[in-house]
């Protein structure tokens, strides 16, 4: 079972019981449930699917609740496809500025943006197949563009302004309406088209109020957020490099190197990295994946990535478990050469460095003492992502009390999440019972365990024991 955790997007392909009971057989634990789709009432029936095989099957489900943002499109006109050459010009502008069926217009129902659009101004339709420049702005809510490419646009395409910062938060009416219903459904949420940290605040609040604290992960797909990369991984629990709008929001060949890049600042405050988008997009209709395809996921895992998702292939693709399964298979053969290759050296981020030192020295002793596992009681989390951002070939076992904990867990590079009863025994004494009790482990085996040994009189502390622990 590869370190590196794979994430399935459900859609038709994926919802009955018998597929997701493959995916979950062949590892998945975490799943996106796309709001762009559907709305809570809508996937009830699906969790309550997963919520009845996670207990059957006895495999905790992390799911994930991706809420759609304010993806911009253009309004149907009524009109037939407009058709574009070099250098043509196009009208932009709201409904009431319509010039009639013999000028080309495209409507976009969004005064804000068409307020603040200037000329110069990099505007791309249809997935980006077609770009614009602002030539002139001609009133309030009317500009007009300047074909930069040829291209056909058809009505309802998305809409791009690649580097502009938009005057709209990333939240729209309908994802506070989803983020309100889905509370009490889903074990963290995606924020989709995050420009800064006030976004992530502002999901925050609104799930405060519903009674949740479920994670925020912030999907990095605006230009904005990743000039910002620094502020949105301290205001974020998670984030995912969002290729797919990331690609149209800036030159394709940006990506690679923005990629690596936004998993480095993950990597360095401990902080779970998701890569998405096709990765293994061939997938959706044929048996196999592109060369191409297997060697950007490999090369994900290489990056420092700590979870891969799969998109189109999991959720309407012809078969959503093999597309898993050659996912998994390509991440077993990174990381064997990431290993044959050497490891990271860690984060040499913690809020506290003797953490850090912590952690590597506990990885250092896994590995020169070839332990069988390590194993890191944890309230938090914490110490557990520093163990795994130190990329040891040994599996981490984190221990918490907390469910919440542990399904967060569920994102991160190498760790298998446990839930620990609350019963009052010392966090070294718990791990040491965990040891002796699991059977992955053979008795004999070596296992550095991580844990807080409080002073006498105190309930817990913080994690301040490294020990090897003989079973
Ligand atoms: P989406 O986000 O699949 O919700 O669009 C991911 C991406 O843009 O890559
Ligand atoms: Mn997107």
């Amino acid at each position: 079972m590869s370190r590196t955790k794979i994430m399935a997007t459900l859609g038709p392909a994926s919802s009955d019981r018998e597929t997701l009971a493959g995916l979950i057989r062949r590892g998945v634990r975490l799943f996106r449930l796309n709001f762009s789709h559907d709305d809570a009432s809508g996937f009830a029936p699906l969790v309550e699917r997963l919520r009845r095989l996670e207990g059957e099957m006895d495999a905790p489900l992390t799911l994930m609740q991706d809420i759609s943002g304010p993806k911009l499109r253009t309004r149907d006109t009524g009109r037939d496809l407009i058709e574009v050459g070099l250098r043509d010009e196009v009208l932009l502008g709201l409904p009431e500025t319509d010039p009639g069926p013999d000028v080309p217009f495209l409507c976009l129902d969004q005064p804000e943006i068409l307020a603040g659009l200037a000329v110069g101004d990099a505007v791309a339709l249809s997935d980006g197949m077609v770009r614009f420049t602002v030539a002139r702005r001609e009133g309030e809510g009317l500009v007009r563009l300047r074909a930069e490419t040829e291209g056909i646009i058809p009505p309802r395409k998305g809409v791009a302004l690649p580097g502009k910062r938009l005057p709209i938060s990333a939240i729209t009416d309908k994802d506070r309406r989803d983020l309100a219903e889905a509370a009490g459904m889903v074990d963290c949420v995606a924020l989709s088209y995050v420009q800064g940290p006030e976004d992530v605040a502002e999901a925050r609040n609104i799930l405060r109020r519903e009674g949740s604290n479920a994670p925020v992960l912030a999907k990095l797909e605006r230009s904005e957020a990743v000039r910002r990369l620094e502020e949105v991984v301290e205001a974020a629990d998670g984030i995912m490099v969002a290729r797919g709008d990331l690609g149209l929001e800036c030159r394709f060949s940006k990506l690679p190197a923005m990629q690596k890049r936004i998993i480095r600042a993950c990597n360095h405050v401990c902080k779970p990295v998701i890569v998405a988008t096709h990765m293994l997009l061939s997938m959706v209709e044929g048996p196999m994946p592109s060369r191409a395809e297997v060697t950007d996921v490999a090369n994900a895992v290489l990056d420092g990535a700590d979870c891969l998702m799969l998109s189109e292939e999991t959720a309407i693709g012809r078969s959503p478990v093999q597309a898993v399964e050659a996912m998994r298979e390509i991440a077993d053969e990174a990381e064997g050469y990431f290993f044959e290759s050497g490891t990271a050296d860690g984060a040499d981020y913690a809020d506290d460095p003797l953490d850090s030192v912590l952690a590597s020295s506990a990885r250092r002793l896994a590995e020169t003492g070839d332990a069988h596992a390590l194993v890191a009681h944890t309230m938090s989390g914490a110490t557990a992502r520093l163990i795994s951002a130190t990329r040891p070939s040994r599996p981490i076992h984190a221990l918490t009390p907390d469910d919440g904990v542990r399904r967060f867990l569920q994102f991160s590079w190498g760790v298998l999440p446990r839930l620990v009863e609350d019963d009052g025994a010392s966090h070294l004494d718990r791990a040491e019972a965990f040891i002796e009790t699991e059977e992955s482990i053979p008795s004999g085996a070596r296992v550095v365990l991580t844990a807080g040994q409080p002073k006498p009189g105190m309930a817990s502390g913080p994690t301040n024991v490294v020990k090897i622990y003989q079973k």
